[in-house]
């Protein structure tokens, strides 16, 4: 990997130390092997990233319905699944320094990448997290912490159809948390063994799934762009080809984004047949309106996994020029919308304007109040956390009830009336 590129991770992930966005899980214990906290402003940007995802594709449309189902369901579910059986990576260990690896993530299969050592034959490694329920640890009581929020659309299809009368096509959509034992996890918040995503499994009749596969293809794409505001040219489509797709699969699409660290899988496309269903119900649940046959739906699965959307967002947006650094953040996603600060930290009548202006703007925007009085410091550390707006309230305030308004990429100010100050920023930001 080039310098450079490593060392833009590094920058990366000591920002969102420094800044709040992402802490090491436990770290005052000495961490645990790649887990992280959200701190103040990761949240906010998370929580940006799935509100979104969560109104355009479940509010603003017609055809689609949310869930939130428990992490840990029955382990039937994963028995019918094919995940008891299937879910596993191949693993490798080498014989002379026994650091484990995921085979199929090596160049060389052969060697071990940390001391060159001998490795032994793969063997599968199921990628389940186990744990108990109850008061007893046997057998009877494993459980599995669920890999994939997916199933749970499946199994509560029923629910879903008795209670909201939908026809196809038609799709359940879920955010929540999945778990699994990586075997490598690692490069920040990119692989985890536990991790959010945010899932839409599509039911849709058999004929014509190119077509619904070809739609949310697009729609995936629209996202990224419009959405996260992902740069093009960092987005690549990888058809995965047969024998390497997940077992319920006829076809898949890795959408691959640029990492620093390479290119890697962002999110995925797949459709997944009537494999789900039909393991699931041993009878058709779904009325076709027209023939009144009961049928198993097929179902086309768009995934994406949060934390990933956060680092592509992260280190696409990540700018240094002119000797500053700022995150060049779609609006939508920023933490703070706006900050206010004032010139002199101890003049009472500029503190209080600006105080008085944040607290009217809160009302609206998540507003951030900056009270050093030091305009390069304050502009500067507005700029790394992607502040779009900085407004500064200064002597002329006080006389003509102007503020300047910073604008984050441009650096550029211009003052208008703070009575004007909501107007704008609606048409800027919404
Ligand atoms: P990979 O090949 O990277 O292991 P996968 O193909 O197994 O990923 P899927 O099962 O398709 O991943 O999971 C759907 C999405 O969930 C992925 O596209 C990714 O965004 C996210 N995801 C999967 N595993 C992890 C993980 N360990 N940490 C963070 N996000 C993950």
């Amino acid at each position: 990997m080039a310098k450079e590129e490593n060392n833009l991770m590094d920058k990366i992930e000591s920002l969102c130390k420094r800044r709040g966005f992402v802490f090491p899980g436990s770290e005052i214990y000495g961490g645990l092997a790649n887990s992280w906290d959200y701190g103040p402003l990761g949240v906010e940007l998370k929580n940006n990233i799935k509100n979104l995802w969560w109104k355009r594709f479940v509010q603003q449309r017609d055809d689609m319905v949310g869930i939130d189902a428990a992490l840990i369901m029955n382990p039937k579910v994963w028995q019918a699944s094919g995940h008891l059986e299937n879910f596993s990576d191949p693993l490798v260990e080498c014989k002379k320094c026994h650091h484990r690896f995921r085979e199929d993530l090596l160049e060389d299969k052969k060697k071990c990448p940390d001391c060159k050592g001998e490795l032994m034959d793969a063997k599968q490694f199921n990628l389940m997290l186990k744990t108990f329920l109850g008061s007893t640890e046997d057998d009877a009581n494993v459980v599995y912490f669920r890999p994939e929020t997916a199933q749970a659309m499946f199994v509560d299809f029923k629910n879903v159809l008795d209670t909201t009368r939908r026809k196809l096509p038609f799709g359940i959509a879920q955010i929540g948390k999945a778990f699994r034992n990586e075997i490598t996890p690692g490069n920040f918040i990119f692989r985890t063994r536990e991790f959010e995503q945010m899932e839409i499994e599509y039911f849709i009749k058999e004929k014509g799934w190119e077509n619904v596969f070809e739609y949310w293809r697009n729609e995936m794409q629209l996202w990224m762009t419009e959405e996260l505001g992902l740069d093009k040219n960092s987005i690549h489509e990888l058809d995965v080809p047969d024998g390497e797709r997940a077992h319920y699969s006829k076809k898949t699409i890795d959408f691959e984004f640029d990492f620093p660290f390479g290119r890697k899988e962002l999110y995925g496309l797949a459709y997944r047949t009537d494999f789900d269903l039909k393991n699931h119900f041993k009878e058709a649940q779904y009325e076709d309106s027209e023939t009144k046959e009961k049928i198993y739906p097929h179902v086309v699965e768009p995934t994406f996994g949060v934390d990933r959307s956060i680092l592509a967002v992260l280190c696409n947006s990540y700018k240094e020029e002119d000797g500053r650094i700022f995150l060049k953040l779609n609006p939508k996603l920023a933490p703070y919308k706006v900050a206010v600060s004032c010139l002199k930290k101890n003049d009472e009548k500029l503190v209080s304007k600006a105080e008085e202006i944040y607290h009217e703007l809160k009302k609206e925007f998540y507003a951030n109040f900056d009270n050093r009085g030091n305009a390069g410091k304050y502009y500067g550390s507005q700029d790394e956390i992607g502040t779009p707006y900085c407004i500064m309230v200064d002597f002329q305030t006080l006389e003509d009830n102007t503020v300047t308004v910073r604008d984050r990429d441009t650096t550029k100010q211009e003052r208008i009336k703070a009575d004007e100050l909501l107007n704008f920023l609606k048409n800027e930001l919404i």
